[in-house]
């Protein structure tokens, strides 16, 4: 068997994947934090250009990719799909183990996937400007470069804790010709407030949402652009899963078991929505995992019910698995993991049992991250090493169990900027953070947002 496999451009897919088509059942509205009431696709008109929002609430099971965005996409994909011969001989496990490896994007995640489209969109409807936060830099990475493309200028808020982390994240934006603020910033309302209450803070990236949407509901020819947790976020990213199913036909096998892991879920449901449809529509039995750090584990100890998706609490209402609005995690270095919420539709989907999540500490996944580096040459982003410590734990129940079942790995981004991350690691700077159950009950104790009742 070829360690790589590969399609050729003309098989990258033309349109993606919705999966509220198929869901048993479908997301609860967003609702009006100042009525309570539902709110309909019109409210989001200010921040997102209008077919942004028609993918946002579609009921269509596909919806066709431009061809303009497909072009751009034949940059760097599809992207391989390989097996790891070596992790599997290191782990002498009998399971076998593929990743779908994201990193060959010019900036090196799957990011582009969306902020391409959203690019796209943005420019066909007038769009001067677009605003966003990043927290470890590979958003607004993405939307730097997607922006450049269709002449639209980007203004990025990166979470303070990152732009001092990764600084060559920064002038890779800025070489596509973003403008960057470390955040919390003096440049917005919000971020003055915070920084005038805690003058040292860290940042977090419900924070730089809060300046981004600032920004963007300022000036009308602006608008703000979001990297997960969305409904069109995770439309677009499905061009990995459809992918990866060819793929793994091609090689003559299928995936028992799907793992990615879970920020807001964009990479996650990127990879498992096209796989859940085989479930859906052919009868299998695919497990999809998500994996998050033990630090921020909103879907293994969060709670289910409506909260906010940024801090300051200016967006609307959302339906998700959160710790809190207002929680902000311990400094980890997978950047793009901090945060509190969760996409609804994964919300939905976990709440309704079709997919499982596991949550890893810190040490576990740095020795993943190590090992897979070692086994397989890339050094993976520190969010991808949450996915291979869940695989890694799946191979090793695979060998106590003897049995030789086939799992793929969403290998979301590499970790070339990450360098301190593993430094860090290597000096043993890194610790744990687990949170204690009194840290999230306080968080969710200062919640009043509604309820959800079973
Ligand atoms: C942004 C990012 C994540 C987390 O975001 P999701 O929306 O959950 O995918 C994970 N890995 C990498 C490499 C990222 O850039």
């Amino acid at each position: 068997m070829e360690r790589k496999i590969t399609l050729s451009e003309k098989e990258i897919p033309d349109k993606w994947y919705n999966i509220t088509a198929d869901m048993p059942n479908k997301p609860l509205p967003p609702l009006n934090p100042g009525t309570m009431e539902p709110i309909g696709p019109e409210a989001l008109a200010p921040l997102f250009p209008m077919e942004l929002i028609k993918q946002e609430v579609t009921t269509e099971k596909y919806v066709d990719i431009p061809d303009e965005v497909r072009n751009i996409y034949s940059m760097w994909r599809p992207t391989p799909v390989y097996r790891a011969y070596n992790l599997e001989k290191m782990l002498d496990t009998p399971a076998k183990i593929y990743y779908k490896y994201e990193g060959v994007s010019p900036t090196g995640s799957h990011k582009p996937n969306t902020a391409v489209p959203q690019a796209y969109y943005s420019k066909q409807e007038g769009v001067k400007k677009i605003t966003t936060e990043t927290g470890a830099g590979q958003w607004g990475s993405a939307l730097s470069f997607a922006c450049q493309h269709f002449d639209i200028e980007c203004e990025v808020f990166m979470v303070k804790l990152s732009f001092l982390h990764k600084p060559y994240r920064k002038v890779m934006m800025n070489t596509w010709g973003a403008t960057v603020h470390p955040s919390p910033s003096n440049e917005t309302e919000i971020g003055r407030k915070i920084l005038a209450e805690n003058p040292d803070t860290t940042g977090s990236l419900g924070i730089a949402i809060s300046e981004a949407i600032e920004r963007a509901a300022s000036d009308e020819h602006t608008k703000y652009a979001l990297g997960s947790v969305l409904n069109h976020v995770k439309l677009h990213q499905t061009i990995i899963g459809q992918e990866a199913i060819l793929q793994m036909e091609k090689a003559g096998d299928m995936p028992d078991i799907v793992i990615a892991p879970f920020g807001g879920g964009s990479n996650f449901a990127g990879l498992a929505f096209p796989f859940l449809r085989l479930n859906f529509d052919e009868g299998k039995s695919i497990r999809c995992i998500a994996s998050e750090p033990s630090s921020c584990p909103k879907l293994t100890r969060g709670v289910f019910r409506y909260d906010f998706g940024d801090t300051a609490g200016m967006t609307p209402l959302l339906p998700m698995y959160t710790l809190g609005h207002d929680f902000v995690p311990a400094p980890i270095h997978a950047g793009g993991l901090r945060y509190h919420g969760a996409g609804v539709i994964v919300s939905q989907l976990l709440k309704d049992k079709l997919i499982e999540a596991r949550a890893h500490d810190n040490l576990e996944v740095f020795d993943a991250g190590v090992k897979f580096a070692k086994a397989e040459g890339i050094i993976p982003a520190p969010e991808a090493t949450h996915g291979i410590a869940t695989a890694i734990a799946e191979a090793e129940r695979c060998k106590r169990e003897g049995k030789s079942e086939t799992i793929l790995i969403n290998m979301c981004g590499h970790g070339n900027f990450d360098m301190k991350a593993y430094e860090d690691y290597f000096a043993g700077k890194i610790t744990k953070h687990v949170l204690s159950q009194e840290e999230i009950d306080a968080s969710i104790a200062r919640l009043n947002t509604p309820l959800i009742p079973d």
